[in-house]
């Protein structure tokens, strides 16, 4: 039976991401800090693994898209610019009774407090997200500097540099993956709202006349890539159309998911017209035209954008996967529920588990395992029984598990199983690679 939406709770999910090493609390033996958090062994395999995914899809297999790796901290008129410094901000109020600090448009009635109940609450105030330090020796105005809220503000005042370097003419696009950091007022829903986050975005360049014809591609771009590669239907992904569009906007749509605590976004499809472009223009005092030589004429280019975390990709992948499977009665007549995250294969942190079924095979074993871990994220497990290792497989979504038994030293073949189905398949050796190959791509 799957874990349906009204039994899976947050709790299960966080607690099964600390156990098997997917994701921990930052500095927890300091008491934690709120808003961030370390991705474990398996939890980095599998971060890397979507990285990988959304950059083959978005700037490896298109030649109109270039990659760019810019730094956290700009200048801080590119901040001035994007409008972030004066208007990046939440309304925020305290309750005076419990003193917890609540995000205004987050609040069920704005005039009570969700902890305890008060309306002895203080006025809204606007509370900016933006993260400072201080670039040099002196920490004053002077010296301030911002981490960046978004990886996208780079690209925008790269835009010529990456023009020039990668001979591109528009329509085309620029792509980057990184840190962004934003001192939320509430970080909450374990890392789906955190302070420091990834994410990966793509901004896309083109003549005004052509927009609206982009902004429709890269979002039936994306919808299939969620319903292609990570097997997104559509009990789990939704479309949520703006309709209230920022001023320099023609079109905005969100992706959303359902989450066990509601639906959220995931990723955002927006229009945003000349608005950066030109704002970097007026605050640098350079021009930021686009020169058409074939046509004789200087245009401002607009932007479609394509932005999504992927610590919400990652946690949107971790609540999908999550099952419990209840496989009748244990031995001891106790219901045997197998824990089991059902992970397209393409993103899981282990994709092969080699499994010899005796200590005494672990050299032929290993022998296997260093040819497979070549092509495929593997492990290696000799300890415990071996369906206390498969249990231990299907907790961590490994698809498939390899076991070398003692027949393999004869017949040259092993023991495929499949975690969703259990079914086992005898595969030869030397076929294992393509065998598996096909099954994970
Ligand atoms: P929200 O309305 O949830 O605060 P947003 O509209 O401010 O999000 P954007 O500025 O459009 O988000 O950022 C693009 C993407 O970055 C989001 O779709 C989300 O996946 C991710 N993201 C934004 N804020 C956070 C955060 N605090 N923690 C984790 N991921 C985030």
């Amino acid at each position: 039976m799957a874990d349906t939406e009204n039994t899976l709770s947050m709790d299960k999910i966080v607690s099964l991401a600390k156990r098997r090493g997917f994701i921990f609390q930052s500095s927890e033996i300091y008491g934690g800090l709120n808003g961030f958090w370390d991705y474990g062994p398996y939890g980095v395999r599998m971060k890397r693994a979507i990285e990988q995914l959304w950059w083959r899809e978005m700037v490896e297999t298109r030649d109109n898209v270039e990659g760019l790796d810019s730094t956290i901290i700009c200048h801080p008129q590119v901040w001035k610019a994007s409008g972030h410094l004066d208007q990046f901000s939440d309304d925020m109020c305290d309750c005076r009774d419990c003193k917890a600090r609540h995000r205004v448009d987050m609040m069920e009635d704005p005039k009570v407090c969700s902890n305890c109940g008060s309306s002895n609450l203080t006025e809204p105030r606007a509370f900016n997200l933006m993260m400072k330090t201080f670039v040099g020796p002196v920490a004053d105005d002077e010296h301030t500097a911002y981490l960046r809220a978004e990886t996208c503000q780079p690209i925008f005042v790269d835009f010529h540099n990456v023009r020039i370097a990668s001979r591109q003419k528009l329509p085309f696009g620029i792509a980057q993956i990184g840190k962004a950091f934003r001192n939320e007022i509430n970080p909450r829903n374990f890392t789906f709202r955190s302070r420091e986050f990834t994410q990966m975005e793509m901004e896309f360049f083109c003549e005004e006349a052509d927009s609206m014809e982009w902004f429709d591609y890269w979002k039936e771009q994306r919808i299939s890539y969620y319903r292609g590669k990570l097997g997104f239907g559509d009990d789990f992904m939704r479309i949520h159309e703006h309709d209230k569009l920022a001023h320099y906007a023609k079109a905005a749509i969100d992706i959303e998911v359902k989450f066990p605590f509601g639906w959220g976004e995931l990723e955002g499809v927006h229009h945003r017209g000349v608005w950066d472009m030109s704002r970097h223009e007026e605050f640098s005092g350079k021009e930021q035209l686009y020169i058409d030589h074939d046509n004789h004429r200087k245009v401002m280019p607009t932007v479609i954008e394509t932005s999504v975390g992927l610590d919400r990709t990652f946690l949107a992948l971790l609540c999908k996967a999550y099952d419990e499977e209840n496989l009748g009665e244990d031995k001891d007549g106790q219901p045997d529920i197998r824990t089991v995250l059902r992970f397209p294969a393409i993103i899981a942190p282990v994709q092969a588990a080699i499994l010899p079924l005796s200590k005494k095979l672990s050299d032929n074993a290993r022998e296997l395992y260093n040819k497979l871990n070549r092509y495929f994220r593997c492990e290696f497990d000799v300890t415990g029984s071996i369906g206390k290792r498969y249990r231990r497989q299907d907790e961590i979504g490994t698809p498939y598990c390899v076991t070398f038994d003692f027949d393999s030293l004869e017949d040259k073949a092993v023991t495929v199983r499949h975690r969703d189905s259990m079914e086992q398949d005898r595969v030869a050796i030397s076929e294992l690679r393509d065998y598996l190959e096909k099954l994970i791509d």
